[in-house]
């Protein structure tokens, strides 16, 4: 599992992340909402070690990301996709999404084609494997950073707005990859302003406020009351 307690983060003298404690188990889908600011991509960078915690602890499956050598050991269980694909340029699809797996993971190249092939497939790109980045759309690209991720064969993984930077057509192609993904038993931890998608395939959700988690109720209850009535800050959010 992901597990984080206490977790203080600071830029200056600006409190991000104010004592987070939170839970993820394997087959848990998990939202993350809260206003623009709250530190919803603060808390996922932390997650991965791409920050440190000022003070408190995080580990996934026990292996403890503020310790430089058991980072990398919690980096291999997860996989992250961010709102900006991240993809080399000067790759192809295919070899954007094989590059990991060959490099870190030493998986015969043959095997490793089959394997970005297979994937391509899952998301409807079986006829992009050989197109390079600025070939493909928003969405399409967003597609094959889900497979980048996914390649590694991550337990956890963490998406941080996926889908923020394209259009409503492509917003919705990339939400169906998540919601199978969700459907298939993919334990996810995922940032999200589709509030109505978060409802839909959440089996949890987290509501951060300034830095402090304010909710974290199973879907159902957070969204039958509002987060909780007794929180307006996210009735104020939900409506
Ligand atoms: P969210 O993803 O919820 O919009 P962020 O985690 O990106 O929020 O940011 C939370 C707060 O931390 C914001 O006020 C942001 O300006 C600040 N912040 C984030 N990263 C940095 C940084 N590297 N240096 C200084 N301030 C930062
Ligand atoms: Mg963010």
């Amino acid at each position: 599992m992901i597990l984080i307690e206490g977790a203080a983060k600071r830029f200056g003298s600006h409190a991000v992340l104010d004592g987070i404690n939170l839970r993820v188990e394997p087959g848990e889908v998990v939202s993350i909402l809260g206003a623009s600011g709250s530190g919803k991509s603060t808390l996922i960078r932390c997650i991965n070690g791409l920050e440190k915690l000022d003070a408190g602890t995080i580990s996934v499956d026990g292996h403890r990301v503020d310790d430089s050598r058991q980072l990398q050991l919690a980096r291999r269980c997860s996989g992250t996709v961010f709102q900006q694909f991240n993809l080399y340029p000067h790759m192809t699809a295919l070899q954007n999404i094989t590059l990991a797996p060959i490099e870190v993971l030493k998986v015969p190249r043959i095997q490793a084609d089959d394997e970005a092939r297979k994937l391509l497939a899952s998301v409807g790109l079986s006829e992009r494997a050989d197109a390079y980045p600025s070939q493909l759309s928003g969405g399409q690209r967003q597609r094959v950073g889900i497979c980048r991720a996914l390649a590694m064969k991550p337990r956890y993984l963490l998406l941080d707005e996926v889908t923020s930077a394209l259009d409503p057509e492509m917003t919705a192609e990339v939400l169906a990859i998540l919601a199978k993904l969700a459907a298939e038993g993919t334990t996810m931890l995922f940032v999200t302003h589709e509030i109505e998608f978060a409802r839909q395939i959440s089996s949890r959700v987290v509501f951060l406020d300034q830095g402090r988690l304010l909710a974290d109720l199973p879907a159902v209850q957070f969204f039958a009351a509002n987060g909780g009535l007794a929180q307006p800050r996210i009735a104020q959010f939900l409506s």
